[in-house]
């Protein structure tokens, strides 16, 4: 069986620099990996300490704290007999903060136009979104501004476990095809429990059969 590894991803850097981060993608095209995107506080951090242990990214119940792209470096684990490549995971920084300045929105535009403009189309992108009120308002101007590039996405609707009821339960699955008529880069939806591990194995399944796909593509393994 072929894993994400657990408390192993090497931090890289952390990028807040338009330029720093321009160069560091025209180096680095062809890099296979995934991103993962949402509005802060949304449980980013919690869901990468999920997929790959613990203290990998910071949990902070500060919105909007982290501001800079995190990139970590990892290998899969598991398939030793194939020689696989380094993956990459970047952290992005959260999107609507209620308390940013326009210094501060402006920044994360451009950081984020630099990112889909040139990272390679290999890096699968995972937008994380609040299962109890997905699609919300800064939710939808993120995709207006995803619109611009041709990128796909997974969605994750985390913090199902606050969803007590059947009925909400059911109200979230109804939403599923709406989402995926309104949106049409988002080619997969989950919903998990980052904190109570719910659903994560199958979500982790599905970044690892995504890496290994475009391996293939790429690699000819
Ligand atoms: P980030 O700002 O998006 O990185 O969010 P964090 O991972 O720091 O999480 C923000 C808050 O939400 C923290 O208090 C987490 O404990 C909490 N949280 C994250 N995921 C879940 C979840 O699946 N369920 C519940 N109930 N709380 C969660």
């Amino acid at each position: 069986m072929i894993t994400l590894p657990r408390g192993k991803a090497e931090f890289i850097m952390g990028i807040s620099e338009e330029e720093q981060f321009d160069l560091w993608l025209k180096q680095n095209s062809h890099i296979i990996g995934i991103a993962v995107v949402g509005r802060s506080n949304v449980g980013k951090s919690s869901l990468i300490n999920a997929l790959f242990g613990k203290h990998t990214a910071r949990v902070s119940n500060t919105p909007g704290r982290t501001r800079e792209i995190n990139i970590f470096k990892f290998r899969l684990e598991g398939a030793d007999e194939v020689p696989l490549p380094d993956y990459y995971l970047f952290d992005l920084p959260g999107y609507g903060f209620a308390e940013a300045s326009k210094q501060t929105l402006k920044k994360w535009n451009n950081l984020m136009a630099l990112f889909f403009s040139f990272a390679s189309h290999n890096v699968g992108l995972i937008n994380i979104q609040d299962a109890r009120h997905p699609d919300q308002g800064t939710d939808q101007t993120f995709y207006t501004f995803l619109k611009e590039y041709d990128y796909e996405s997974i969605l994750v609707l985390n913090k199902i476990d606050k969803l007590k009821t059947q009925k909400e339960m059911n109200e979230l699955k109804k939403q599923m095809p709406v989402l995926f008529k309104k949106y049409k880069f988002v080619k997969q939806i989950f919903y998990l429990s980052a904190e109570k591990q719910t659903g994560v194995k199958e979500f982790h399944d599905a970044v690892v059969n995504f890496l290994l796909k475009k391996t293939e593509i790429n690699y000819k393994v």
